[in-house]
């Protein structure tokens, strides 16, 4: 499933960040998800508790920011955020620019999950 295994490599990442600051207990995590990638927040906040159970991380507490997609159009050079996307292409999401309409878009934000910060103790 997609969202264990995104879940699986952040809780990878938040342990051995952990481990390399000798900490004891991983108390907190602030993580971003990108809205684009239709990544359900509770969901992963529910997986993580399961997979962290055993581990230093175990009872740490999720700060799940999601991040509204911005993109850069290669047509008219519009710069920002999206009103709209096809939310049912989960995989990879149909991005439109909302002002000219075209799909030729680079997407600079929205698009990634990643662990912005960790509290230890
Ligand atoms: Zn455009």
């Amino acid at each position: 499933m997609h969202e264990v295994s995104i879940a699986g490599a952040i809780v990878d990442a938040v342990l051995e960040a952990a481990k390399k600051n000798e900490a004891k207990k991983v108390n907190e995590v602030f993580i971003e998800i990108g809205e684009l990638t239709a990544l359900n927040p509770d969901q992963m906040r529910f997986i993580f508790e399961t997979i962290t159970s055993g581990t230093i991380a175990e009872g740490a507490r999720y700060n799940i920011q999601v991040i509204r997609p911005l993109i850069n159009c290669k047509k008219c050079s519009y710069n920002g955020p999206i009103e709209f996307f096809e939310k049912l292409h989960f995989i990879l999401p149909a991005v439109r620019c909302p002002d000219c309409g075209d799909l030729d878009v680079d997407i600079i934000a929205g698009r990634d999950c990643s662990v912005k910060k960790i509290k230890i103790s």
